[in-house]
């Protein structure tokens, strides 16, 4: 078990820190965890990403980060290159026990784990990864390619992406435009009854529909008829309840004098009228 620790990738070498990091490990350049570490030849410690930076400027990489610049052993300017700095074995070995957050959590990736685990992770079950759709030739989120965008029935459907209609299975292959246009005709595209505003619950394929509706005209008939009297039962509730609204508003029996409350209230005149005469 003492093997050496593997590199971790550019990817998950993202993730974020849960635990608090110990300070021996952390990057002398940048404070965080050193993740990939390399130590310089004194002793400090660097993460890959802050010594790559560091040795890419090549003019000022004339010493170590924390600012060390004698070499005793030597008389010149103390230069820091890749050779003289190793990869710091017992820091990588630590550091790799550390829990962390998936590096695509911020996407909504639940997933934390210690680093050495991360990469496993992101190459066969990260949901929040972007893999090649090989339709459209664009990076999809690995759950999205494998539902919705891959999907004839979902409006976010790959444009590019075609496959027979889900519906009827048929032999002609359709993109998402092409279904769209098919399913007017799909037979066997899914549909409510034509009654069902009035309460018939029955659901099937449209190719089923005219034969429910012969084998249930009577059943149709009577929900129709419920229907329509429960129709005309709330426009009598609300004619009634607009007959009532002026005396609800004052408690006066008698008929409105000018200047009363109804005036104070701006009770159109129309509707007023309208309701003292038509009882
Ligand atoms: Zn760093
Ligand atoms: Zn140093
Ligand atoms: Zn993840
Ligand atoms: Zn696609
Ligand atoms: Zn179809
Ligand atoms: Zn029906
Ligand atoms: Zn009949």
């Amino acid at each position: 078990m003492n093997q050496k620790p593997q590199e971790v990738s550019a990817k998950a070498a993202e993730a974020t820190l849960i635990d608090e990091c110990p300070e021996p490990l952390l990057c002398y350049s940048c404070k965080k965890v050193a993740i990939n570490c390399y130590q310089s030849e004194h002793g400090c410690r660097l993460c890959s990403i802050c010594l790559t930076c560091w040795l890419r400027l090549q003019d000022t990489a004339k010493s170590c980060p924390c600012g060390e610049t004698d070499r005793p052993s030597i008389s010149d300017e103390f230069l820091l290159t890749w050779t003289d700095c190793l990869p710091d074995i017992a820091a990588r070995r630590e550091v790799n026990e550390l829990k962390f957050r998936c590096p695509n959590s911020g996407c909504g990736c639940p997933y934390s784990s210690q680093l050495k685990h991360l990469d496993r992770h992101l190459t066969t079950d990260c949901n929040f990864e972007m893999r090649h759709c090989n339709f459209c030739n664009r990076e999809v989120q690995l759950h999205l390619l494998n539902s919705r965008h891959k999907d004839l029935l979902s409006e976010s459907c790959c444009e590019k992406f075609f496959a027979p209609c889900p519906h009827c299975n048929g032999s002609e292959m359709l993109n998402r435009q092409s279904f769209l246009t098919h399913l007017d005709s799909c037979q066997a595209r899914p549909v409510e009854c034509t009654y069902s505003k009035a309460g018939c619950g029955w659901s099937g394929c449209l190719d089923e529909l005219e034969q429910h509706c012969k084998d249930s005209c009577h059943l149709h008939l009577r929900l129709l008829n419920i229907f329509h009297q429960q129709e005309i039962q709330k426009l009598r509730e609300e004619l009634a309840k607009a007959k009532r609204l002026p005396e609800e508003k004052c408690a006066h029996t008698s008929l409105p004098e000018p200047n009363d409350c109804h005036n104070a209230t701006q009770v159109p005149l129309k509707r007023r009228s309208g309701v003292t005469y038509n009882k």
